[in-house]
């Protein structure tokens, strides 16, 4: 099978969250098989100046805003996977890759309907096309009607629901779209016009990265005002779980971290701690646990929970590093709090793969109290390094996190239902009772090592999806 991604991120050339994660590692997996895999990703001003990479083509576009002139480099990962940059000047070589962006919907059209072009001019047409989120939600909809596509299929994942691409009606000129679409039954979205509704409806198939997700997205409280049209959906939206690249993420190989381990020799973890801790000025205790979170700092993460259970884990002298960035609101925030705790507590506001890494597998427990999660990566990594997640029960933590309980001895961390301090700081409590008992404690880490979130399950229900929607499409223009 011939497939083709289109995404806005991809690891290791750009990333700003779990997006990333997935479009890096979901086509390796797909690699192993008798694919031919393509990813498409624009040609980013960060990935010009760090990576070398072969120039492919050129060629001119005419959009609604003049000419432009697209130009294409590539670089090969592996035999039977490809990865094709698409830049544009005006548009991709600037400092952020969202930023606040007046014109991100013409960027992300651009790239989508020259990510179409680039397809029909140099490659030969996908069986499928699997786009992700609302930057390339048009890509189904600019497809329709070109005979060349009729039968490829798009594929359509949602990593989340709360980034839409809205945009303005003035905008549909410059989007080459018409009136026609600024209706409640195609586009608009209470007032405005919706990416995100557009890869919904024009997709042969549309998958969030988690069961739980999936159905949670029927509701009011986490649909983000697209529950009904998943309902009109239902039948051809699905819930797919991610997994983790079990390369990058490999305690036993890993040379960010300063000492290797596996669950048969968990003692070898501790180093890990130590200097983790000398790293960051904090002396080691045995007796304190190290809580840890690398997290982009957003309201759905559930940053405030973990600032109220500071006081929690601190009055009890056990430590806290938050490696994160985003929010403005919440930098400020949790800069102010590690002056209140400087013998606790240590906040880093960046992104670091280094130190991420050492985090994982320094940490004892991870928090990750969301207050939605549509799949959720960082739980699966911390568990991956035996540091053990504390999780809220929503979405892909729900389907991931088993709560420890004595009875059962398969538990894989600590889980907490209602989205409030009290509960979560009544869970950490839980896990520090845990954590004193080092018997236990040891056999929650070797169960959160031992599981197996690999791509390669995945991978294959991805390939289902893909034949039954072949099967089914011919028809559609
Ligand atoms: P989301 O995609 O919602 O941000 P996920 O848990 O799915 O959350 O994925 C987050 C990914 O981004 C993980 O690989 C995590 O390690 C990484 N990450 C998040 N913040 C940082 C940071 N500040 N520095 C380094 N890595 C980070």
């Amino acid at each position: 099978m011939n497939i083709t991604h289109i995404c806005s991120e991809l690891n290791p050339f750009i990333k700003t969250g779990g997006l990333a994660d997935v479009t890096g590692s979901l086509p390796k997996a797909q690699a192993k098989s008798k694919n031919e895999i393509n990813i498409i990703v624009p040609l980013y001003k960060d990935i010009i100046e760090n990576y070398s990479l072969d120039y492919y083509a050129d060629f001119p576009m005419e959009t609604p805003l003049g000419l432009k002139t697209v130009i294409v480099k590539k670089t090969k990962i592996k035999r039977k996977l490809t990865v094709y940059f698409i830049g544009e000047h005006s548009y991709f070589y600037r400092d952020k890759i969202y930023g606040d962006y007046e014109d991100n919907p013409q960027r992300f059209a651009f790239f989508s309907k020259a990510a179409l072009n680039f397809l029909e001019k140099y490659n030969n047409i996908p069986d499928v096309v699997h786009c992700h989120d609302w930057q390339t939600g048009l890509v189904s909809l600019y497809a329709r009607g070109n005979n060349k596509f009729k039968n490829t299929v798009f594929g359509y994942t949602i990593h989340n629901i709360a980034f839409q691409g809205l945009f303005d009606f003035t905008d549909l000129y410059s989007l080459e779209l018409n009136s026609y679409y600024f209706t409640p039954d195609k586009l608009e979205f209470f007032g405005k016009g919706s990416f995100l509704k557009a890869g919904i409806i024009y997709s042969d198939f549309v998958n969030t990265v988690s069961p739980t997700y999936r159905d949670e997205t029927f509701t009011p409280e986490y649909g983000f005002g697209l529950q009904g049209l998943l309902e009109w959906k239902r039948k051809d939206y699905y819930g797919v779980i991610n997994g983790i690249d079990k390369d990058e993420w490999n305690p036993l190989k890993d040379n960010k971290i300063f000492n290797n381990y596996s669950y048969l020799k968990i003692a070898e973890k501790e180093p890990n701690k130590k200097e983790l801790l000398k790293k960051v000025n904090l002396p080691f205790k045995k007796d304190r646990a190290l809580f840890v979170s690398i997290t982009r700092l957003a309201d759905q993460k559930g940053i405030d929970l973990i600032i109220n259970s500071a006081s929690n884990i601190v009055k009890k002298g056990h430590y806290l590093i938050i490696l994160g960035s985003g929010d403005t609101f919440y930098e400020e925030l949790l800069k102010e709090f590690e002056k209140k705790f400087p013998q606790n507590i240590r906040v880093f506001l960046r992104y670091d793969f280094e130190l991420a890494h050492q985090l994982y597998a320094g940490g004892d427990f991870f928090l990750m109290p969301s207050k939605f999660e549509p799949c959720g990566l960082s739980q699966l990594i911390s568990m991956r390094y035996g540091n053990i997640p504390v999780v809220r029960k929503t979405g892909g933590l729900a389907d991931t996190v088993d709560d420890w309980s004595e009875k059962e001895k398969k538990a894989t961390g600590f889980v907490f239902r209602n989205f409030d301090s009290d509960s979560f700081n009544y869970t950490i409590n839980r896990a520090l009772d845990v954590f004193k008992k080092e018997k236990d404690f040891k056999s929650l880490i070797k169960n959160c090592m031992k599981q197996n979130f690999s791509w390669d399950e995945t991978a294959k229900t991805y390939k289902k999806l893909y034949e039954k929607y072949t099967k089914k499409n011919p028809e559609k223009y």
